[in-house]
């Protein structure tokens, strides 16, 4: 028998603090957030492991280094907005309603993102709007956002998606191949103009859409 809270530490200290990720609230919430709920049933005793799972639908958690590490480079605080393209699990979703005033995900998966609902609405996170649809199109109407994060690597970064970036926003997405991609952080400057700053190397499933990869036939 596992115990969680006991995996969620070691996982915490060994994979995200001793690679250099210790920002306070952020550490806290990993903390916090039990993981294996997020995952099947028959998952549950590897959810804290270093590396992602399968979540069904051919889709992923991601590794919690990788949640860490993009939500560290959100540079999130408490006021913001956050746009999140590939909801998933609900994991990564989570992470984001426990450190910032409001989340909306987008899932193209009816049935993930039922499945994510659910479990954000048995923790009582109840700052989370979620969609199903295309992500690549962001969502409009609740523009412009502080951060968006993407969770789903593109062959480009969706023009739509920069756009709906508040000024001083901040865009996390991994570009590439469909098998490999690059983190890059995109930053909307004052005067609206984007700057780019590369990170680490990632393999992440394709974000298919209008703006993404078209879907396999
Ligand atoms: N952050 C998630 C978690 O913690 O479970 C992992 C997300 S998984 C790596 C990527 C997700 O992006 C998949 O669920 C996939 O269905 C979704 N996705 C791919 N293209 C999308 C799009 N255009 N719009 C919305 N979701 C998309």
């Amino acid at each position: 028998m596992v115990n969680f809270e006991i995996a969620r530490k070691r996982m915490v200290q060994e994979q995200i603090m001793a690679r250099g990720i210790t920002s306070p609230r952020l550490i806290e919430v990993l903390m916090k957030i039990p993981r294996h709920l997020f995952v099947q049933e028959a998952m549950a005793a590897q959810a804290y492991s270093d590396g992602p799972l399968p979540i069904g639908e051919k889709q992923t958690i991601s590794q919690p280094f990788m949640v860490a590490l993009m939500t560290d480079l959100l540079e999130l605080t408490p006021r913001d907005h956050v746009l999140e393209i590939g909801t998933g699990s609900g994991y990564q979703t989570a992470i984001l309603a426990s450190l910032v005033r409001r989340v909306w995900t987008i899932e193209r998966i009816r049935p993930l993102a039922m499945q994510a609902r659910k479990v954000l609405d048995s923790l009582h996170l109840l700052n989370v709007n979620i969609k199903v649809g295309d992500g690549t199109l962001g969502w409009e109407e609740e523009a412009p956002f502080d951060a968006i994060l993407v969770t789903a690597g593109a062959p480009a970064v969706p023009e739509t998606l920069a756009r709906q970036l508040a000024p001083g926003g901040r865009l996390v997405i991994p570009v590439g191949s469909e098998s490999t991609q690059t983190l890059l952080r995109i930053r909307k400057e004052a005067d609206g103009s984007l700057t780019r700053e590369a990170g680490i190397d990632c393999r992440f499933v394709p974000l298919i859409g209008q703006q993404g990869w078209h879907a396999p036939q």
